[in-house]
């Protein structure tokens, strides 16, 4: 956030390397206030809100006085598919009236209001321009949040639940709509550009601390007396190649966060989904390999190794599984030798 919002004032490559400190923390985020979903919330309300919608809730999310979510994936469609969806928002006199079911909404306990995604023009050819986002407020009649959803790794934290919500008529002001009507498909896609970058920088600060505790025990632990668990070729091999996967994946990260800033986000597709598919896998061979080095004590919670294990799963579904990231970049890049994808 700018300083006049009461940010730091800094870019996306400097907060990535900011979020990559705070990740060697599981509670780094959460504590500076740049955690998933208030961040990109707060990067939506700045750039696409109205002066009266940044005052009334971007101002108290950046105090961190209030939390919020955002509701986009439904138990019913595939969240795969951002521009099928079954929750619906129809204009009535001066509002909007939302009806829809949600599911995975992440800290939607105790936010203080939904970013909700629902067709407002289903009649549009372009199926891109049929979805809109809605400020709600949690208390509005008509918002139910059914429970939180218990999700591997994820248990035990208001800011970590997955809530299932309904919204039963919930009718909030015409003035609510962030951006234009039509317009939530392209919002959408500038939110997470930069929120993958987030994540992704979050993942290489759990991987430099992963690979801490991996060299630490390598370097310490005898299979017999004077005989170190480093001086095997397979660990060493393991040391080598973390090495070279994590440096590899901070340059990848910090290339996209600078062609998103140069470019913008559309322009810079195919660097998004390429780090996203990749430093969700490298987080999870970091942690493997670290987690085979302790034996027994990875699997115990006296390292945050085995809690990351469960925790960073997700990371390879959320904000768009890794096969359609995948697949999205390939016929990006097979179109340009024209092939016909
Ligand atoms: C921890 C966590 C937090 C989340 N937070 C939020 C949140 O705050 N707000 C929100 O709205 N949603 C949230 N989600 C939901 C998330 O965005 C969806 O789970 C994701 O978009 C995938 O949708 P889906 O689960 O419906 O899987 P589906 O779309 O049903 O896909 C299932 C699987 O099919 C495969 N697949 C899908 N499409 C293709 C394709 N084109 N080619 C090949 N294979 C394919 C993939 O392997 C995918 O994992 C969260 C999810 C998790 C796990």
């Amino acid at each position: 956030m700018p300083t006049e919002w009461g940010g730091a004032g800094l870019s996306l490559t400097e907060f990535a390397h900011l979020s990559e400190e705070l990740g060697r923390s599981p509670l780094g985020h959460y504590v500076f206030n740049v955690q998933a979903p208030d961040v990109g919330n707060m990067e939506l309300l700045l750039s696409h809100g109205t002066d009266e919608q940044r005052d009334r809730w971007l101002r108290p999310l950046v105090r961190g006085d209030i939390r919020s979510c955002f509701t986009m994936t439904e138990p019913e469609f595939a969240g795969s598919n951002p521009v099928w969806m079954g929750t619906t928002a129809v204009k009535d006199g001066g509002s909007w009236v939302i009806r829809g079911h949600k599911w995975f909404s992440t800290a939607a306990d105790g936010a203080a209001f939904a970013v909700c995604m629902a067709v407002t023009n289903p009649e549009s050819k372009n199926a891109h321009r049929r979805a809109s986002m809605i400020i709600v407020p949690t208390d509005t009649p008509g918002f139910e949040l059914v429970g939180n959803i218990s999700v591997m790794g994820h248990r035990g934290a208001d800011h970590q639940s997955h809530g299932e919500v309904m919204y039963h008529g919930a009718r909030v002001p015409l003035s609510n709509l962030i951006g234009e009507e039509g317009a939530g498909f392209e919002l959408a896609q500038a939110r997470l550009g930069a929120g993958r970058v987030h994540h992704c920088m979050r993942w290489i600060g759990i991987c430099e601390r992963a690979f801490d505790i991996l060299c630490r025990h390598a370097a310490t632990r005898q299979l017999a007396p004077g005989d170190l668990l480093g001086s095997r070729q397979l660990v060493q091999q393991w040391v080598a190649e973390s090495r070279g996967e994590i440096d590899g994946a901070r340059l990848m990260v910090l290339h996209a966060a600078w062609t998103i800033e140069r470019k913008g986000t559309s322009e810079a597709r195919d660097e998004i989904s390429i780090i996203k598919f990749t430093v969700a896998r490298t987080v999870q061979r970091v942690l493997d390999r670290a987690i085979q080095a302790l034996g027994a004590l990875g699997l115990t919670d006296e390292t945050p190794l085995a809690f990351w294990w469960t925790h960073e799963r997700g990371g390879r579904i959320y904000d768009g599984a890794d096969e359609v990231h995948i697949t999205s970049v390939a016929k990006r890049i097979l179109r340009r030798y024209g092939g016909e994808q």
